[in-house]
């Protein structure tokens, strides 16, 4: 694995969509990699950020002041919506929830 293809696994990682068998070989490359072993840590602050607003239910003002420092903060540290989870995100923003509410 290269650090092209590590980086395109994080969000699948974050997400808990990754394969079994991709796990070892990501696990591998980054004990080896500081700049991806970096660059996980990095989106998994952003992304335990995304996953605590969709476990809680915020008040309307509580969710557009946190989509506003949410991105403010992926803006400071460079951080890019992959195309891949764009739609989730804008999904997130938005408001929308699957279930209930
Ligand atoms: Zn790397």
């Amino acid at each position: 694995m290269n650090c092209g293809e590590f980086n395109r696994l994080i969000a699948s990682v974050l997400n808990g969509q990754i394969d079994e068998e991709q796990i070892a070989p990501m696990e591998e490359h980054r004990v080896h990699c500081a700049a991806c072993r970096e660059e996980l840590h990095r989106q998994a602050e952003v992304w335990s950020l995304l996953k605590s607003v969709s476990e809680v239910q915020p008040s309307p003002g509580f969710h557009e002041g946190f989509f506003a420092m949410l991105e403010q903060k992926m803006t400071e540290r460079g951080y890019v919506i992959p195309d891949s989870e764009k739609a989730a995100y804008q999904k997130l923003r938005s408001g929308t929830r699957t279930e209930g509410g």
